[in-house]
């Protein structure tokens, strides 16, 4: 967990990003700010990533996209020479011409090579041998998705931003680790984020073994989200913060 916060800055939480490794794959989901810095701190091998997973267009989410890629070249010695690609909902690779036309043609181009997939709302695509990305559409924005990665018989899922939605919960079916946005307390739900008690009863539609609960705005730290949670969805319930790590499968 690289960044559990939002786009409200916080002095304890980044926005949204999140590293996930298996066999032949250091996947990088969402790459919101702070993201670099958290890497570093946390002694991540970003440089080492072989995928980077947008889940949608908001700042907290790939706002530290070209941050990134520029480190590729720049920022790590030697520089990056292994193969990158990115990942993102239809539209992604006309936000990123769009983008390059406003910060250089080096974004496309950043001295390694770069491939760019759109992944659409019920695709899979192969990332290695043996492990694949899953996406669902995910009430949020017109774009966003949420993702599953599938490696040796276990499944992660990540929510990304979303409201609440039964068909998300029907998709997320059988997953390992739910990490499960969690914007607002209880009372304060809106249609297009997930409460305490809606990230919980996801999880139990799921059947999900554990749910980490993260994407924390202001307004629900010094609450108790977990053990809100923990009254929908009876598995293992944990409150993330930057810099938590959990291990799936053996
Ligand atoms: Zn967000
Ligand atoms: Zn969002």
């Amino acid at each position: 967990m690289i960044g559990t916060g939002t786009v409200s800055p916080s002095a304890d939480r980044t926005a949204s990003s999140y590293w996930v490794e298996t066999d032949g794959v250091k996947l990088l989901m969402d790459c919101g700010a702070g993201t670099m810095h958290r890497c570093a701190q946390f002694r991540i091998p970003w440089h080492q990533a072989t995928h980077v997973a947008i889940t949608h267009f908001h700042q907290d989410h790939w706002g530290e996209l070209p941050m990134f890629l520029f480190a590729g070249r720049w920022g790590t010695l030697p520089a990056r020479t292994a193969p990158l690609t990115l990942i993102g909902p239809v539209g992604f690779r006309n936000r990123l011409m769009v983008l390059a036309g406003a910060v250089g043609d080096w974004l496309l181009d950043p001295g390694y090579p770069l491939e760019t997939r759109e992944i659409a709302p019920g695709a899979t695509m192969d990332l290695a041998r043996g492990v694949t990305l899953e996406a669902c559409k995910t009430p949020h924005t017109a774009e966003s998705l949420a993702y599953g990665v599938r490696a040796g018989g276990t499944r992660l899922v990540y929510t990304g931003d979303t409201g609440p939605d039964d068909a998300l919960g029907r998709w997320a079916k059988g997953c390992d680790l739910l990490v499960a946005e969690c914007s607002l307390p209880d009372g304060q739900g809106i249609s297009i984020h997930l409460t305490p008690t809606q990230a919980g009863a996801l999880a139990r539609a799921a059947g999900a073994n554990r749910l980490v609960l993260t994407h924390f705005y202001p307004q629900i730290e010094g609450t108790d989200p977990a053990g809100v949670a923990r009254r929908a969805f009876k598995g293992d319930v944990v409150a993330a913060h930057d810099g938590d790590r959990f291990t799936i499968g053996s």
